[in-house]
């Protein structure tokens, strides 16, 4: 489960509040977007979760961690239970997509074994069995997304975060990442969300939270995207 308690985040330098007292919380299994204009508070929201900056007040939890208390020592192993896909795929660009994949499991210290076994099986899960040998450059927008998701899968983390995943792809592309998003939730992921599409929104049909200007404005189970 995810707790988000009274969370306030300030960028104090710029006098802004990137997160005004939100609260909410997921269940494991959940598939849930969070959704709001730029500037809303979405990556903040995605940042404080994975531990890359501290809430100002407010708890955050994540099954048996208290992330807001978390010391930097503690962060390789909590970030291990969570994948996350951003909006430029950020892959090794020298490394392979075979490479690419076995790389985060030797850096979370997974036997050569694990690598073998585990690398084909999400390749075919994102359908990029043969993509194996070719390196980031050589592939489509599409395909590199696939590839940083099955990188987020590949240490079987509890939670997917996919921070505006689809923002560099086209309307094609964009499906098929939510369907693989959408498989990895029904295999028992959690999946959250963060995005401004409109229309993905609305097809998916589950939980969405809205944020306008740091604040938590709905929070609906079968939401559908209500901004302008
Ligand atoms: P979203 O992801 O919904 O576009 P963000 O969470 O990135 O929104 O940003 C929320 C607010 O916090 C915005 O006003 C943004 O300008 C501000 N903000 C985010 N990160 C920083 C930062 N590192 N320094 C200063 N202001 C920031």
């Amino acid at each position: 489960m995810i707790i988000f308690q009274h969370v306030t985040k300030e960028y104090n330098h710029h006098g802004t509040v990137a997160l005004d007292k939100v609260s909410f919380k997921i269940q494991h299994g959940e598939f849930v977007s969070i959704v709001g204009r730029s500037g809303a508070g979405k990556s903040t929201v995605v940042k404080l979760l994975i531990g890359e900056d501290k809430p100002d007040k407010g708890q955050i939890f994540f099954g048996s961690y208290e992330v807001n208390k978390l010391k930097p020592s503690d962060m390789p192993e909590y970030r291990r239970h969570i994948g996350v896909i951003f909006q430029e795929f950020r892959l090794l660009t020298r490394k392979t997509v075979f490479e690419n994949l076995s790389f985060a499991l030797e850096v979370a210290g997974r036997p050569q074994r694990e690598i073998n076994e585990f690398v084909p099986q999400v390749l075919e899960m994102v359908g990029l069995t043969d993509k194996a040998k070719n390196f980031p450059t050589e592939l489509s927008g599409g395909e590199r997304q696939r590839v940083a998701i099955a990188r987020a899968m590949i240490n079987r983390p509890d939670l997917i975060i996919a921070d505006e995943p689809t923002g560099n792809l086209d309307p094609l592309n964009t499906w098929e990442v939510i369907k693989i998003l959408m498989k990895i939730n029904e295999l028992g992921s959690t999946v959250l969300l963060a995005t401004h599409d409109k229309e993905i929104v609305n097809t998916l049909g589950q939980r969405v939270i809205t944020l306008e200007d740091g604040k938590v404005v709905r929070d609906e189970e079968h939401g559908r995207f209500l901004i302008g």
